[in-house]
């Protein structure tokens, strides 16, 4: 089933869709390490489950279509594949996109991908929108594009990231998924600005529940994400307690769900970081609200 669909289903039922994000297995893993990971998630019951794909040159890409697959046939639930293109020719996306159609794959998130000093561009795609008009004509994909409620670290400024991400939709894409952010506010403002700039896709969420501080430094890092004032403080007082700092942490992400469901949020895209446990506790905290 397409997301775009899955998503208009609950919003009929007056509800947002609940998706997870999980990534490959390192190239030493089997995939079966990841087998009791993807029962778990699947579990919980999310609408749809989204798997990563490296930037470029990585030997986890394959296991992304393996896990996909899975997660449709065993699990019966429905998987989006995430595909990136800076380092890609159009000969060999339209070989991946052969692939995910043998797999029964209907759903693709088109991404850039991140610059990697260590490989050099292809050239063939420069930005995600560029994938998102290729794919589309490719073949009956549904395609979604990630977005960035505080901006793109490589865009000029807010204004033109956003017209930049029109340009997505503008190609096909008839969905987005937030990057993660900790502070609500901001991703409401984010959303004005974007439907006042003439988007009308739905837009998941992107939550990322806080499990240790090092791994949110790493990612905040990575994409920029302010933390507010009450965030940082739970980081501090319990940055030497991993127990009170994974209660306390997942506290303030059910209190930011609760907060995006009550706004009316179109879905909720939680990064379990392959962590079933921790998805858990959250849907089990939100099971009548999703
Ligand atoms: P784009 O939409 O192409 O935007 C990139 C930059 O170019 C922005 O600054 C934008 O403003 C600018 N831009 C866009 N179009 C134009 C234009 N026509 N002219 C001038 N400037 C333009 N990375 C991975 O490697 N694997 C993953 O699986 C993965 N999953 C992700 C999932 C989500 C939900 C998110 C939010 C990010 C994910 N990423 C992943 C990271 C992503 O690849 C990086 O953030 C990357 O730097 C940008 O990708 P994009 O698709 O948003 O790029």
């Amino acid at each position: 089933m397409k997301v775009a669909d899955i998503i208009n289903q609950k919003r009929q039922e007056g509800k947002p869709s609940l998706s997870f994000e999980i990534f490959p297995p390192k190239k030493s893993d089997t995939l079966s390490n990841i087998d009791e990971t993807l029962e778990l998630l699947c579990d919980l019951h999310p609408d749809f489950i989204s798997v990563t794909f490296g930037a470029g040159g990585s030997t986890r890409n394959s296991k992304t279509v393996e896990i996909a697959r899975k997660i449709k046939e065993t699990y019966g639930v429905e998987p989006v594949v995430h595909l990136t293109c800076l380092y890609y020719t159009r000969a060999e996306i339209s070989d991946m996109l052969r692939e995910l159609e043998c797999a029964g794959i209907e759903n693709i998130l088109a991404l850039r991908g991140d610059r990697n000093p260590d490989y050099p561009a292809k050239n063939d795609f420069l930005y995600a929108s560029e994938l998102v008009e290729y794919i589309r004509s490719q073949g009956n994909f549904s395609v979604s594009g990630a977005c960035y409620p505080e901006t793109h670290l490589e865009a000029e400024n807010p204004v033109m990231d956003i017209r930049n991400l029109k340009k997505k939709i503008d190609a096909g894409a008839s969905h987005l998924i937030s990057q993660l952010f900790f502070d609500n506010e901001v991703f409401y403002q984010f959303c004005d600005k974007v439907r006042c700039a003439g988007i009308d896709v739905p837009i998941d969420a992107g939550v990322m529940p806080v499990t240790n501080k090092a791994q949110i430094e790493r990612m905040v890092n990575m994409c920029g994400a302010s933390l507010p004032t009450r965030f940082e403080k739970i980081l501090k007082k319990y940055e030497d307690s991993k127990e009170s700092l994974l209660d306390a942490g997942l506290a303030y992400t059910i209190h930011q769900i609760v907060d995006l469901i009550a706004n009316d949020v179109d879905g909720v895209h939680i990064y379990t970081m392959n962590n079933p446990a921790v998805a858990k506790r959250i849907c089990d905290s939100i099971r009548n609200l999703v």
